[in-house]
């Protein structure tokens, strides 16, 4: 099988999917490989073999940020981070001024391996803590505990990993009594540079689904959805932090530079199982599963499983929704399009939406309506 065309511009933003990890958390439908032990040499080398693959008449090139998600990077370990690093180094040139992540899981995180980390690049990690709740981790089936959380950030910070970013979940099931206030609290405590909070989603073919088929669970409502969202907002508004996009905050200059790659629709190149890649025109993205991408890979072909070519009312479309997603907002200028006056003046008198001349800004209110005003504007704009 011959290698999908190359896509048009090299990007200065690269993702890293390492799918591993010990088990499956209840809520989660990412493309995992869940295994006891990580076979490290062997994904790198496949690894290495793709990006070669896509990046072979190319010169090494500068990057501004790297991101290892998953799955759990932190399986890697020490060593195993350091020579992926390595490797990367003969097809990516990045110093540290660019942003390095890893996504860690907290029972990963001791002194000595984020010391490793730290030699080999990395500087910054972003730390699934989700809750402090020891029942709460348990009914997620997470494999840590909440002291490890704050021994983790302890350790990142002694290795010398100062920026770090925390995820906490919230608009859990009633049943498991959470208080979701002490947990802002406790993560607060923690003083992080950058919080990501995401509302619980039942996926299908998670066990969460088949709780929730069973009637052995509950959603929680939207009316605790809302009111935990719109209190996290206040309390970290209070405390510095800048509610920059739907599910993400930081301190004044802490913003997650990779990520915000995505949301201003700007190239970028994704590597491993299920890793996506644009060039601003066209998508692709590779087979979901390990087994799979490593097959083709060993076969010789490409892992890449589709691609599209966005057509200009596509490109519309997304820009528009990730505006709205972040509090950059919407350029209503760029391209021209017609306003719909009297509907953006109701979303600013319901407090969804504050605008000036040109910008359209969602609130933390319209982010709870995001995907209707999102489909409202876009509506608008496709009849241009
Ligand atoms: S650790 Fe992360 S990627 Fe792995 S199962 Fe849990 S939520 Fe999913």
């Amino acid at each position: 099988m011959s290698p999908s065309p190359p896509l048009a511009s090299p990007a200065k933003h690269v993702y890293v999917h390492v799918p591993f990890c010990r088990r499956r958390c209840s809520y989660c439908d990412f493309a995992i490989a869940v295994r006891r032990t990580v076979p490290v040499n062997e994904f790198i080398d496949s690894l290495l073999h793709e990006i070669a693959l896509r990046d072979s008449d190319q010169p090494v090139r500068d990057i501004d940020t790297l991101y290892f998600g998953g799955g759990t990077p932190s399986l890697l370990g020490g060593d195993g981070v350091a020579r992926l690093l390595d490797r990367l180094r003969a097809h990516f040139r990045f110093d540290d001024r660019a942003e390095v992540t890893l996504e860690a899981n907290p029972d990963d995180l001791t002194v000595e391996t984020a010391a490793a980390w730290r030699a080999a690049g990395v500087n910054r990690l972003s730390i699934g803590a989700q809750s402090f709740d020891e029942g709460v981790l348990t009914w997620m089936h997470r494999t840590h505990s909440a002291d490890q959380i704050e021994r983790a950030v302890t350790a990142a910070r002694a290795a010398g990993i100062e920026n770090l970013s925390l995820d906490l979940i919230f608009a859990l099931p009633a049943s498991l009594g959470r208080n979701w206030d002490e947990d802002v609290r406790r993560i607060l405590a923690l003083d992080p540079a950058h919080l990501s909070l995401y509302g619980l989603t039942v996926e299908p073919a998670t066990p969460l689904a088949r709780w929730r088929d069973r009637r052995l669970m509950h959603e929680a409502p939207d009316e605790a959805y809302e009111r935990e969202f719109l209190a996290a907002d206040e309390t970290l508004a209070a405390n510095g932090f800048e509610h920059y996009e739907v599910s993400n905050y930081a301190r004044p200059g802490s913003r997650a530079r990779h990520n915000s790659s995505y949301w201003r629709h700007v190239a970028y190149d994704g590597f491993g199982p299920s890793a996506h890649s644009f060039d601003t025109r066209r998508r692709r993205w590779n087979a979901r599963e390990l087994a799979e991408w490593s097959r083709r890979l060993a076969d010789g072909g490409d892992p890449c499983a589709g691609d599209e070519v966005l057509t200009q009312e596509n490109l519309d479309t997304e820009r528009i929704y990730l505006g709205l997603r972040t509090s950059d907002g919407v350029d209503l200028a760029q391209p021209a399009q017609p306003i719909d006056a009297g509907m953006l003046e109701r979303w600013v008198e319901s407090g969804w939406a504050v605008r000036d001349r040109t910008t359209l800004r969602l609130t933390a209110r319209g982010w709870l309506r995001l995907d209707t005003l999102a489909t409202d504007l876009t509506a608008l704009s496709s009849h241009s």
